[in-house]
């Protein structure tokens, strides 16, 4: 698969629209939190700001009912970019309303617009043709770069580039990034090839584990899902987490890794608790002997063992999901070990998924990850072989 890159077109001197994910943490006084995905925005804007473009900025924020809220609107970014970029940001009134077209059209080059959240408008997130007609009406070029709904067929990834030629729409330097390493990850992989995968549902990433069964040397599966598998294996689980509906699917999962000679890695111990709380007495258990009506709410001291030793001749490491409820201290151990354990290899080390991006920044190590992945859901699809819709119009035919 061969990406149309920013870097292979000519945009100098051109109007440039860039479909950016500034969707971060603010706390309830509209105080970003955490400005590390407009940060990871800026090595496209400034390639843009270099070769003389004039820049019109677009993203959505939260989940606004389709109108204009004033806790939604990016004015936040705006101000925050103005620190970043130390140049002013224009601040459209709206996102695709006359007045705000004809700003674009007298944008000159070396500024910036920043539209309003595209999801004050309610043709967003149905693709809506008039209005990625016209968002495209505002530029000569478009970029994506927004790894993070790229999986999303939204108007502003997907509707947008119907109106580009190949030559004139491209993907962002993250964009770009984040594709390539997970293509090359998945389809080319140093061996030993070692996938860790937890979280809470098998449900949510059943493809994902499809997929990489046939890809991998190794599976370690922690989390909520390993439930399942082991009431599958005969196990009593007590009230962990088990979608029985899936029993069987473990199972086939469990035979296919089986066949292929797959290491396929359990718990065989977890910190079992008496309710979902964090104040529930809790202690260390194995696995056959969990008490009747409690949980496994983390993996315990020998799986934690178990799971380093199986990543210690690792080359390569993809790792999506915690290994427990890390949100509470008392079930936090087993992910954090995890996390150690994956920075001190000296395999390349691939993080996908929100929450396990925030586990490796909460434990430390996250500067130890080869890479880091902004997208949750749009790293998952990539991971169970899909091409993303926002990606698909950005490949270069016959490749
Ligand atoms: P996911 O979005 O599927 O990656 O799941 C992440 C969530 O799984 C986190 O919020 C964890 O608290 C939750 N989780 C991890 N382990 C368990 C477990 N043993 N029981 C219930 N929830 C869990």
């Amino acid at each position: 698969m061969k990406l149309q890159e920013i870097k292979n077109i000519n945009i100098s001197g051109k109007k440039v629209f860039i479909r950016c994910d500034f969707n971060v943490p603010m706390d309830e006084y509209s105080n970003i939190t955490d400005d590390r995905r407009i940060r990871s925005a800026l090595n496209t804007i400034r390639y843009c700001i270099d070769h003389d473009c004039a820049i019109i900025l677009a993203s959505h924020f939260g989940r606004p009912k389709e109108v204009y809220e004033e806790k939604y609107s990016l004015k936040p970014i705006a101000k925050r970019l103005h620190t970043l970029l130390k140049q002013d940001i224009l601040m459209a009134k709206n996102v695709v309303e006359e007045d705000t077209l004809e700003q674009a059209k007298h944008l000159k080059s070396g500024e910036i617009l920043l539209l309003e959240n595209l999801r004050f408008h309610k043709g967003e997130t149905k693709n809506d043709e008039e209005f990625a007609k016209k968002l495209a009406s505002m530029a000569d070029i478009y970029i994506n770069d927004a790894f993070g709904v790229s999986h999303r067929a939204h108007a502003s990834v997907e509707g947008i580039t119907k109106y580009f030629d190949k030559e004139s729409k491209a993907a962002g330097f993250l964009l770009a990034k984040e594709i390539q390493f997970f293509h090359h990850i998945i389809e080319n992989p140093k061996r030993p090839f070692v996938a860790i995968i937890g979280g809470s549902k098998v449900s949510g990433k059943l493809e994902v584990l499809n997929n990489l069964v046939s890809k991998v040397d190794k599976i370690l599966i922690g989390g909520g899902m390993a439930f399942t598998f082991l009431k599958a294996l005969g196990n009593n689980v007590g009230n962990s987490l088990v979608e029985d509906d899936l029993i069987p699917e473990a199972l086939r999962i469990m035979n296919k890794a089986k066949e292929l000679g797959v290491k396929f890695y359990l718990p065989v111990d977890v910190v079992a608790a008496e309710a979902f709380d964090k104040e529930a007495f809790a202690k260390p258990t194995t696995i056959q002997e969990i008490p009747k009506n409690w949980m496994g709410l983390d993996i315990g001291p020998a799986t934690t063992l178990l799971f380093a030793q199986a990543l210690e001749d690792a080359h390569t490491i993809l790792w999506n999901g915690p290994m427990g409820v890390y949100e509470m201290d008392k079930f936090a151990k087993g992910s954090t070990k995890i996390s150690h354990a994956v920075a001190a290899s000296y395999a390349t080390t691939v993080v996908g998924g929100g929450d396990t991006a925030d586990l490796v920044r909460i434990t430390g190590d996250e500067d130890e990850m080869t890479f880091i992945s902004t997208g949750g859901g749009a790293s998952l699809e990539l991971i169970e072989g899909k091409i993303l819709p926002g990606v698909k119009a950005l490949v270069l035919d016959g490749e």
